[in-house]
């Protein structure tokens, strides 16, 4: 681990924290420190600033948005960074002479299309991927969760709201925002036991509490953190 500094083409410099690892790409991070990089341990000095110079509008707009204390917006271009389960996991786009099936393969979601450039085609393929696995990850834990309440499980749609995680309506279906897959899975639980509960209760009453906390005992706790975390989740 070492401090260095990138100077940019014009003449404006980023200290940035250089970390070699048995890999064969380079790897760009913002943390609350500022930058971090991960390089192969073999890479050549003027190979890794001529990265970070193509890197530099990138490294620039998080910085900048970290400097703001903002919630930079999502670029769909390879190496983003994307949250699933609140892992940090790294978009890789290949170029191929057709389109594939999105992988997750450890911390690296790949993506091969013959068309990497088109960042709405990224877009769409990236929010169809995390829906698909919504699905199936939401609907594990409504089973394991409703068999928890004694009721049976309950038919799940997705939602794409803007401003709800959950719903539950009077059919007793319940819908879940399939941007809830970029967050803790604890988060995840108490929104589904919150749902869960209204088929018992259809209302906010110190009852239907009684029921989400003989479910989620820590359900204040989940509120407030998924408050908190509602803008990073709505990045994507
Ligand atoms: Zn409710």
């Amino acid at each position: 681990m070492a401090n260095q500094i990138l100077t940019l083409a014009n003449g404006e410099t980023i200290s940035y924290l250089l970390e070699h690892r048995p890999r064969r790409t380079v790897g760009l991070k913002i943390t609350a420190d500022g930058l971090v990089v991960h390089a192969p341990k073999r890479i050549f000095a003027f190979q890794l600033n001529q990265i970070l110079q193509e890197k530099s509008g990138w490294i620039l707009n998080k910085l900048q948005a970290r400097a703001a204390n903002q919630v930079a917006a999502i670029e769909w271009v390879d190496g983003e960074h994307l949250l699933y389960l609140s892992q940090d996991i790294q978009l890789t786009i290949v170029k191929n002479s057709s389109n594939k099936a999105l992988v997750l393969d450890a911390n690296t979601l790949i993506m091969a299309t013959p068309t990497p450039d088109n960042h709405a085609l990224v877009h769409r393929k990236v929010v169809h991927w995390y829906q698909k696995q919504a699905m199936a990850d939401f609907g594990r834990r409504l089973t394991i969760l409703a068999a928890k309440l004694g009721v049976p499980t309950p038919p799940l749609t997705l939602s794409n709201a803007k401003s709800r995680w959950g719903s539950c309506n009077s059919r007793g279906e319940v819908r879940l925002n399939w941007r809830l897959l970029q967050a803790p899975p604890n988060i995840i639980n108490y929104v589904i036991c919150h749902e869960l509960a209204h088929l018992k209760q259809m209302n906010h009453s110190a009852k239907f509490w009684a029921v989400v906390e003989s479910l989620f005992p820590d359900y204040k706790q989940a509120e407030k953190a998924l408050k908190a975390l509602s803008p990073q989740l709505h990045r994507m």
